[in-house]
């Protein structure tokens, strides 16, 4: 018997995929969850750059817009604008 091969069980936890928006004209931030994307009209798993070129900063009306995705994770830290 070998007792060093253990089996990894899987654990699934919820966790919300958000996709974060920064303004990079006026620094206006925000998020959405991924699966609000089909409000925008998108692909739950459109690219980046499919969403990028469709945002408008709300507040400046600049496109100069960064995303990226994150995983939204409510037992670890939380994430800290720079
Ligand atoms: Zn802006």
């Amino acid at each position: 018997m070998d007792s060093r091969k253990t089996q990894a069980t899987p654990i699934f936890l919820p966790m919300t995929t958000r996709i974060a928006i920064d303004c990079l004209n006026c620094g206006h931030a925000t998020s959405v969850p991924e699966e609000r994307l089909p409000d925008f009209g998108l692909e739950p798993k459109s690219s980046l750059v499919t969403l990028s070129k469709r945002l408008v900063c709300r507040e400046c009306g600049s496109k100069a817009v960064r995303t990226f995705r994150y995983v939204e994770d409510e037992d670890g830290p939380p994430l800290v604008p720079q």
